[in-house]
């Protein structure tokens, strides 16, 4: 059987490093708001860019902090409007409804699976106060018309950058910045199947703006910046030492897991041939995409991956049911997002990662090109 995502060999390759630091935190009997937390968080401000990390408790906490120091900051307030697009896990949208803000959704462009920029401005009301972008997949999400639109009308540029960490995004005059540092904010997830995973739910926030930092960091720690006394309504979301640790240690091999993603994928788009599979178009530069999904379309989806599960090859939907047909947003269910819908009929996942073996690219490739509809 060919994995979709194999943790379990994925972590055996730093199995000792990550036992050494697991050692460490037991003995030093200190679990939370430590050092480790502090070193993990200087250290992905070096890797991604920016002034501030503020380690959270998941990628869905990142999004929602950001968002609730907002309006704490008296930037949004209940029922404004956050454009975001319509192909997007669903915890992208949670992170605005659990803030009583209103989310936009934007068709993305079929070609990238990402929110389409040029259908940006048409949706901008005086109620508008900010875009979140998410870059799906892997594949940075962003343009300088973005930054330009977002500048016109004074709105804040969020990014969901919970499968992107590492990615670039490319300016035209050759600089290149990563993703996670491009908006005012971004959310960062760690869930142990992302490419930077822990060994459990962790997450981040990064962001330049200092103002915006000190209120995230409260409000991650029940709204308080000095012990017993509360100046906002927050949340507990914080990471754990021993996650921290491990982060440390996973961080350092990124770069190099994200090299060997791109060069699955780049296998997988020369060697497969079928015309009845729509492959993924190659980002414009191969450093603006981390893969963290390598994602094709075909008519016939079911039967698709029915042909690669008889051939021992495990796959995912990403995703097979998009939010505004979920029955928690009843509200949206007659809304039509027909590209986003036609997306979510046909795509499926394949297996990539950095532990594949040169044999199991090579057997899902020849699958793929076998299979007739
Ligand atoms: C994983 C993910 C999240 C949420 O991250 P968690 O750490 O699982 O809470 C948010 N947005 C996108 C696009 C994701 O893929």
């Amino acid at each position: 059987m060919i994995k979709f995502l194999d943790l379990q060999k994925i972590n055996a390759q730093h199995a000792g490093e990550l036992k050494q630091v697991a050692g460490e935190v037991i003995d030093s009997g200190w679990f939370l708001l430590g050092e480790r937390v502090k070193t993990f968080e200087q250290q992905f401000c070096n890797y991604i860019g920016t002034k501030h990390t503020i380690a959270c408790a998941n990628g869905l906490d990142a999004l929602r902090l950001i968002l609730k120091a907002y309006k704490e900051l008296g930037c949004m307030q209940e029922g404004d409007e956050i454009i975001v697009p319509a192909n997007t896990y669903i915890a992208t949208i949670l992170s605005i409804t659990d803030n009583r803000l209103k989310p936009v959704l934007i068709e993305p462009d079929i070609r990238t699976f990402n929110l389409d920029i040029s259908l940006i401005e048409q949706a901008i009301t005086s109620k508008t106060k900010a875009i979140l972008v998410v870059h799906l997949y892997g594949r940075t999400c962003w343009s300088e018309e973005l930054e330009n639109i977002a500048k016109k009308y004074q709105l804040k540029v969020i990014e969901d950058n919970a499968q992107a960490v590492g990615a670039y995004f490319f300016y035209a005059d050759g600089t290149k910045k990563r993703t996670g540092n491009l908006g005012e904010a971004a959310g960062n997830s760690f869930y142990p199947g992302k490419n930077l995973g822990a060994l459990g739910d962790s997450g981040a926030v990064t962001t330049n703006d200092d103002q915006l930092a000190t209120v995230v960091r409260a409000l991650a720690n029940y709204g308080s910046q000095e012990k017993y006394v509360n100046q906002y309504q927050g949340l507990n979301s914080r990471m754990d030492e021993i996650q921290a640790a491990f982060l440390s240690v996973k961080l350092k091999y990124l770069d190099a897991e994200n090299e060997i993603r791109r060069k699955i994928a780049e296998y997988y788009l020369e060697n497969g041939k079928n015309e009845q599979i729509v492959f993924p178009i190659p980002a414009e530069h191969r450093e603006s995409h981390v893969q963290h999904v390598f994602v094709v379309q075909t008519k016939n989806r079911d039967q698709l991956q029915s042909f690669l599960t008889a051939h021992d090859i495990q796959t995912l939907i990403h995703y097979p049911i998009p939010p505004h047909k979920q029955q928690c947003y009843k509200e949206w269910n007659s809304l039509s997002f027909p590209v986003t819908e036609k997306i979510h009929r046909e795509v499926v996942s394949l297996p990539i990662s950095p532990v594949m073996s040169e044999e199991e690219i090579q057997k899902v490739t020849q699958v793929l090109c076998a299979y007739r509809s």
